[in-house]
């Protein structure tokens, strides 16, 4: 494909050292002890199969499978299944983790957990994917459970999966369970508001801390890196409260328009355009990698991990970062980006909205009913509110960043219900 420029520069550390230290910073901030932080820091179970799938061309191909349960000890875990080539048992723990603490600062009842299987989907039929994701049900059969640990979509998955899956659990148990798994297709019992939920979620997060900054929307410019579910939906949900838009980007590049970018019209382009803006012509081609450093009030980033390092956290030209993305800024660049005053919504709060309206999928499973969008969306602003004003109220008192904070809020939250529930 023509159009896709460089990867982002990168710095050495993988998103998941950025998050063990930040986990230690917060942990010793609140004085954690060491048997609870030990507890913490190890996920409660590890699993690996081996799936023996028949391919369409009758041969028998052995997959890998994999599923990390971080906790559960604030209810049954929670996290998305992953099908890509790089899906790697030390990956899968540490996207465990975060789930976990995700989970804790929104305050709702799950644990944290991650599971993917080592493939390329974009390499097999959609009946060799169907019968992979079976057999990964199958295997998974005593490790999931509404009550025990509900999977969702996450790279290279989506609601197709997660039907068959479902499906698959619903035969073994010899009954329909759809509170197994969210992220469904809606007939099934998927959620209302669900596909808009992160990026919603990272425009009350970003209005809450805008709010806390002074800046008053009419008057915010905002750049938004990554034009996909999160950065489509947070644009044009921050455009819908006042504020201009006046850059986007994604794989194709970065697209600049300093009266900003009418959003709309930009995810029509997008969709009749094989999901990506080239040749957008309401905004000024840019390079890709200037999106982070353009001079704007709030940047999102909202494509991948590990975009803002020590390599051009320096140049950073904004007064607020809300990170749409999992993992966006590597804990390198953490000094660089609080030295220059920038108050970060971090990714553990801000793109917490989608797992918040997982959780409602399974609450309304559970119930046998249906709630409206609207409902969805009222719950779901007002948990993200709660979240961003526990995570702001904590960086006060313990004087440090809002993600050190973030971390704070949601380790409390772990480490006090495993005290009172105790253990062996
Ligand atoms: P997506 O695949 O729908 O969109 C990704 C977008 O980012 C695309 O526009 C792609 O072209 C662009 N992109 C990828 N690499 C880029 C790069 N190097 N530079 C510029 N643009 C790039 O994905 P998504 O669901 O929107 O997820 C985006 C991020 O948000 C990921 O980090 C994901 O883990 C995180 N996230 C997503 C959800 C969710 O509900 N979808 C929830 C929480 C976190």
């Amino acid at each position: 494909m023509a159009y896709i420029e460089p990867a982002p520069i990168k710095d050495k550390e993988n998103p998941f050292e950025s998050m063990m230290s930040r986990f230690q910073i917060a942990s010793q901030a609140l004085g954690l002890d060491d048997e609870v932080y030990n507890v913490l820091k190890s996920p409660a179970k590890q699993v690996q199969v081996s799936l023996p799938v028949t391919m369409d061309d009758s041969s028998i191909q052995v997959f890998e499978g994999f599923r990390v349960i971080h906790s559960n000890i604030l209810g049954p875990s929670k996290g998305g299944v992953r099908y890509d080539m790089s899906v790697h048992m030390d990956e899968v723990k540490a996207l465990a983790a975060w789930m976990t603490w995700k989970c804790a600062v929104v305050d709702i009842p799950f644990g944290g957990a991650k599971g993917g299987i080592k493939c390329n989907p974009r390499q097999m039929s959609a009946g060799e994917i169907e019968r992979l994701t079976r057999a990964y049900t199958f295997a998974m059969a005593e490790i999931f459970g509404p009550d025990r640990d509900i999977p969702a979509p996450d790279m290279g998955t989506g609601p197709r999966e997660m039907a068959w899956l479902m499906d698959a659990y619903s035969r073994i148990q010899g009954m329909t369970v759809n509170s197994v798994v969210t992220g469904k297709p809606l007939v099934l019992g998927g959620s209302l508001g669900r596909a808009e939920a992160t990026g919603r979620g990272v425009m009350v997060a970003a209005l809450a801390a805008m709010e806390k900054l002074k800046i008053n929307p009419y008057q915010a410019s905002i750049a938004v890196q990554g034009f996909g579910n999160v950065g489509s939906y947070a644009s044009l949900l921050l455009e819908e409260r006042g504020c201009r838009v006046v850059a986007v980007s994604d794989l194709s590049g970065a697209y600049y328009n300093k009266n900003g970018i009418p959003v709309e019209e930009a995810i029509k382009y997008r969709d009749k355009n094989n999901g990506h803006l080239e040749g957008f012509e309401m905004a000024e081609k840019i390079s890709g990698e200037d999106i982070i450093t353009l001079k704007v009030d709030v940047l999102v980033p909202a494509a991948t991990e590990d975009v803002i390092t020590t390599k051009n956290a320096d140049k950073i030209n904004v007064r607020l970062i809300v990170e749409g993305a999992n993992g966006p800024t590597s804990a390198n660049a953490d000094p660089i980006i609080n030295d220059k005053g920038i108050m970060v919504a971090p990714d553990i709060l801000a793109n917490a909205g989608g797992v918040t309206v997982s959780y409602f999928e399974w609450v309304q499973n559970r119930l046998g009913y249906k709630w409206s969008a609207e409902r969805v969306n009222r719950r779901s602003d007002r948990i993200m509110k709660d979240a961003f004003d526990r995570v702001y109220k904590a960086s006060l008192e313990y004087k440090v960043s809002m993600r050190i904070a973030a971390y704070i809020v949601a380790i409390d939250k772990v480490s006090k219900t495993y005290k009172f529930r105790g253990g062996f």
